[in-house]
């Protein structure tokens, strides 16, 4: 753009700024078009002052807009000038064509609804400006768009500028559907008009789930489209190569008419909006796609029939209730297959491909399209998904399990309610709970501290390893001789350090200040052990001459409960019921379930995102270190200088002087985590 271009554009903003508008629309993309085509409709936009800003050129879309539909549906009736192909049937994989009865598939062309959305605007005599809006503002004095130094205010503002979204949460799921197709015109007529082909997987797919998607127009044209699911982007020119091989392969020579290409997010991650009075939220930033197919038109356009509704009604405060916020998209049961399938198609794309086939293959498309619409009865979700391969959404369902904060305090809350049960009626809870400490101290106890070397380069290092090792050996080395020399200082060293380790792991998972970190490592150290006093004092008696000088009630750690409730923090909460709890069983089994349970699965799952590694990477490479601290445990209770007679009364006492030293090293390296973190 020239000089004089901008400052004529500068000019007539500064012009704007000097009226009250009636609306703006901030973009002027599909779901703008599609509300200014229904206001219109509704004579809304009579008489009405409208600005819209968009700096892009919306006449030169390559978009093409589909969706399915009963031939009933309103949209179908609202766009039938628009639409320019309707199928009744299709295929996917290698299916036969079959009905999508009771839907029809659609097709409108970006072109064609931007060209009429314009003639709108025209009509209406609406002011159109091809500039971008910097940001959008509501506040007492009204809502207002600002555009370079200018504000341009509004009645109200409708927003659809594209989505920007928050990174994903440790529950959330965020990949790409990335796409580009060719629209061609072959020597032959070689299409089945009636029929669209959905996916066929008769293709290579490249680390991702990768299909062609085939809507034939007549009988030599067509679209075909090479589609990926994945966390990267198609990578253009590969892929065209790869359609028009595609193409040859199946329909011989061919003509390329015009290229659509295109990114669509398949999230549930949260999306960066305002969500203010006066302001709406259209298409994508308004949550329209759908995560698990990328489809939004049809909700455009609902969304587009109810703003219209409340603008007929002057429904201000119905206007605001139809803005999406994240908690609304990402509650129910749509949501959650939503977020398993995601989760597959991220950690295993390979998995997409037998996945869909299988979807698509054993249920009947048109009961299939209303499952993606999410208007199936729980009775037909159960049959579709009793067809489907079962194992990797259970794996993909433990793992969105992992990822709710929550569910892990209830488990472990669990574990403390039946170890007491069982306490009650038998003897069996000294069996189980040593087992279950046991095995949790080999799978996740002893090697949450055993991938230290990882944690400064995130790999295995052959040159540096040895001086680790010997920096390792001599930091433990030193704490047994403290405890040697000294004893009573090396106990305190250990409460001291412990507190400080195991409140940073919490206070990063529950999002703690430092201080306040601190304050609750101290707090469930001592609680842990004042509601064991007899059995702490005989462990202690062993190690060193101090005794534990205060003696807790079950209910100390109520503050604490109130502070999680009130910062709405419920797997603190939780965390605090079930330690609670376990004053009512033995020290070990508190300590165990503490430890093994909270501190360790919680470092554990820090380290692995630390490293950007599988649960599984993590424990094979703690393996070498895990396997040698098991022996230098055994070599210390035969090596250190004891009273024979006090070890068989209470070998704890060298098993925690034994931890002291592993830990220490162990505390110190962790830092890396938590550094900048906390
Ligand atoms: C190629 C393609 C094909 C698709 N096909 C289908 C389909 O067949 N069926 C289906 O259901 N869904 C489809 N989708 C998904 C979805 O329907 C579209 O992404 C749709 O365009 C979303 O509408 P929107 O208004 O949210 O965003 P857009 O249509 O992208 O409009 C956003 C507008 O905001 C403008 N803008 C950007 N920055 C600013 C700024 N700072 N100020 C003002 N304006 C700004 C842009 O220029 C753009 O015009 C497709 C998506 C793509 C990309």
């Amino acid at each position: 753009m020239g000089d004089k271009q901008i400052n004529e554009k500068a000019d007539l903003v500064r012009e704007l700024s000097k009226t009250h508008f009636d609306y703006v629309f901030a973009g002027f993309g599909a779901s703008a078009s599609l509300l200014l085509l229904e206001m219109d409709r509704r004579n809304l936009l009579n008489d009405s002052n409208v600005l819209i800003l968009d700096p892009g050129s919306p006449e030169n879309s390559d978009k093409t807009f589909c969706f399915w539909a009963a031939e009933e549906d309103p949209i179908v009736e609202n766009l039938h000038s628009l639409i320019s192909h309707s199928w009744s049937e299709a295929k996917t994989g290698n299916q036969e064509n079959c009905s999508i009865n009771p839907y029809q598939y659609y097709h409108i062309p970006g072109k064609l609804l931007y060209k009429q959305a314009c003639e709108i605007i025209q009509k209406n005599k609406c002011q159109h400006l091809r500039i971008p809006v910097d940001s959008i503002h509501s506040d007492e004095g009204g809502t207002f768009v600002c555009v370079g130094d200018h504000q341009l205010s509004a009645r109200r503002i409708f927003d659809s500028r594209p989505p920007v979204f928050r990174q994903a949460e440790r529950n959330e799921i965020h990949i790409h559907q990335s796409f580009v197709g060719l629209v061609i015109e072959t020597e032959n007529p070689v299409f089945d008009e009636k029929s669209i082909h959905f996916m066929d997987f008769n293709i290579s797919q490249n680390g991702g789930t990768q299909f062609v998607y085939l809507l034939p127009f007549s009988a030599k044209t067509a679209l075909v489209e090479l589609t990926r699911f994945s966390s990267d982007v198609i990578r253009e020119e590969e892929s065209i190569e790869q359609i028009k091989v595609y193409i040859n392969d199946r329909f011989g020579q061919f003509t390329v008419n015009s290229v659509e290409r295109g990114c669509i997010p398949m999230s549930n991650a949260e999306i960066i909006n305002q969500n203010l009075p006066g302001i709406s939220l259209l298409g994508s930033r308004n949550y329209s796609v759908k995560p698990s197919t990328g489809y939004a038109f049809k909700n455009m356009h609902r969304h587009a029939v109810a703003i219209s509704d409340c603008l007929t009604n002057s429904n201000e405060k119905g206007l605001d209730a139809l803005n999406n916020e994240h908690s609304k998209t990402t509650r129910g049961r749509f949501a959650f297959y939503d977020a398993l399938l995601l989760r597959i198609l991220k950690h295993n794309p390979e998995l997409g491909k037998p996945i869909f086939l299988k979807l698509f293959g054993s249920s009947k498309l048109g009961e299939i399209l209303r499952f993606l619409d999410e208007k199936s009865s729980l009775k037909a979700e159960c049959v579709i998904f009793s067809r489907l391969p079962y194992k990797p959404f259970i794996i993909s369902l433990i793992r969105q399990l992992n990822g709710i904060k929550w569910v892990r305090p209830l488990i472990l809350a669990m574990l403390t309610v039946l170890l007491l049960a069982i306490g009650f009626v038998s003897n069996w809870q000294m069996y189980a709970g040593y087992t279950l400490f046991f095995s949790g101290m080999l799978l996740v106890g002893i090697p949450h501290g055993a991938v230290d070397h990882l944690l400064e380069s995130g790999k295995w290092e052959n040159k540096n390893i040895s001086g680790f090792i010997l920096r390792y050996l001599l930091q433990a080395f030193s704490m047994a001789l403290v405890w040697y020399l000294t004893p009573n200082l090396a106990l305190i060293l250990f409460l001291a350090y412990s507190i400080w380790h195991f409140g940073q792991a919490d206070g990063q998972l529950w999002g703690l200040r430092r201080h306040t970190a601190t304050l609750w490592g101290a707090s469930v150290i001592i609680f842990i052990l004042g509601t064991h006093t007899t059995e702490t004092n005989s462990i202690l008696s062993y190690m060193s001459s101090l005794k534990l000088p205060i003696q807790c009630h079950w209910m100390a750690l109520m503050p604490w409960l109130l502070y999680a409730i009130y910062k709405q923090n419920f797997s603190f909460a939780i965390t605090i019921i079930w330690l609670s709890l376990t004053s009512f069983l033995p020290l070990m089994f508190a300590f165990g379930l503490y430890f093994i349970g909270q501190h360790s699965c919680t470092s554990w799952v820090q380290i692995c995102r630390h490293l950007n590694y599988s649960h599984k990477q993590v424990w094979l490479q703690a393996l070498p270190f895990n396997l040698a601290a098991w022996l230098l445990m055994a070599a210390f209770f035969i090596l250190w200088p004891m009273n024979k007679t006090v070890l068989t009364i209470n070998p704890w006492g060298i098993f925690f002087m034994f931890i002291s030293c592993i830990s220490l090293p162990h505390a110190f390296a962790m830092q890396k985590i938590y550094r900048n973190k906390l």
